[in-house]
């Protein structure tokens, strides 16, 4: 069973390399810094690499253990969480293929399985989800600290226990996470409910110019890199202006650009019903779930935004 070789994979290691998505979200940093504090009680050598971790989630346990950067010779393993795609781990690639072994850990429907052994199931609603059976075969006890991480990841990927990917089994686990005294409604908050001022003045902009298009079933929007700029933002300061369109009656997908420093777009897509916006993705070379997906686009705003409307317009009912 791929779970008894991923193990076994894990106790011959020597040391271990964690790697996960570009642009983390709470599930990429939850699940590494999760496997982190699981590693580091089995008494194991290990790095986590989070690029670019925004600033919300610094409350977490083993916040200042994160790397940017790993050492120059090969790790024996190498780990990648929450990342449907080699790409995804942009920069940090070559720690993963340089690894004598790589195992995926991953809820992606998307997924590439590009490890030697991947662990990935898509019928579960955050990597953080999966990682609580890999842990009971570690014989890794949830204390605090890793249950904090675990419930950030469940908690952000399933927008507040809200998405169609919830299961009973979500809350089971949730239930027993409550039981080990981990703060659940502290979390919620730290990590949904409260935004920085420039998170404010940033979907104000948004806000401010989204379109509803084809009869109002798509919410269209974006913020220019001198925007940011201008209001000094950091990572993960846009999240949640994709959902803003999404929650408006009638919307079923809602598009939000992000232009990056290079001129590039990066795509949020969100749907609410029947629209599979991975598919649309994947047609960009992105990818996600049904209801939640992403890609990068490198065209001029408006024939970026003619492509992605003329696309979406296809799996419109
Ligand atoms: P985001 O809109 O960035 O919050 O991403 C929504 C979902 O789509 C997340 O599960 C991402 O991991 C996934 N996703 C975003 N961009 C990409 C991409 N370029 N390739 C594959 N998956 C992506
Ligand atoms: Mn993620
Ligand atoms: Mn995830």
């Amino acid at each position: 069973m791929i779970l008894d070789n991923i193990i076994e994979e894990i106790q011959n290691a020597e040391d271990i390399v964690l790697l996960t998505h570009e642009t983390p979200d709470g599930d990429a940093i939850g699940s590494s810094l999760a496997l982190y504090g699981a590693l580091k009680q089995i008494g194991k050598k290990v790095d986590v690499i989070i690029p670019e971790c925004p600033s919300l989630f610094n409350f977490l346990p083993w916040h200042d253990q994160i790397k940017d950067v790993g050492k120059e010779e090969k790790y024996s393993l190498a780990i990648a969480l929450d990342c449907s795609d080699i790409k995804r781990l942009n920069g940090f690639a070559n720690y993963f293929e340089g690894a004598k072994t790589k195992i995926v850990i991953d809820h992606h429907g998307s997924n590439t399985m590009f490890g030697d052994y991947n662990f990935v199931n898509p019928a579960s609603s955050a990597c953080c989800q999966i990682l609580v059976t890999l842990l009971e075969y570690l014989d890794v006890s949830i204390n605090k600290e890793i249950g904090t991480c675990i419930a950030t990841g469940i908690i952000t990927d399933t927008g507040g226990f809200k998405y169609s990917t919830v299961k009973s089994e979500t809350f089971e686990f949730v239930a027993e996470l409550l039981n080990n005294g981990i703060n659940i409604s502290d979390i919620y908050r730290k990590v949904l409910q409260i935004s920085s001022k420039k998170q404010f003045e940033l979907r104000k902009i948004a806000i401010n110019r989204m379109e509803f298009l084809e009869s109002g079933k798509i919410a269209f929007t974006y913020i220019t890199s001198q925007e940011q700029e201008n209001l000094e933002c950091g990572t993960g300061d846009h999240e949640g202006i994709v959902e803003i369109g999404r929650d408006v009656e009638n919307v079923e997908v809602s598009i939000f650009l992000r232009e990056q420093n290079d001129g590039s777009y990066k795509v949020s897509f969100r749907s609410n019903e029947y629209v599979n916006v991975s598919d649309i993705c994947l047609m960009f070379g992105g990818g996600g779930h049904q209801n939640a997906a992403g890609c990068t686009v490198n065209l001029p705003l408006e024939q970026a935004k003619e492509k992605l409307i003329a696309q979406t317009k296809l799996y419109l009912k």
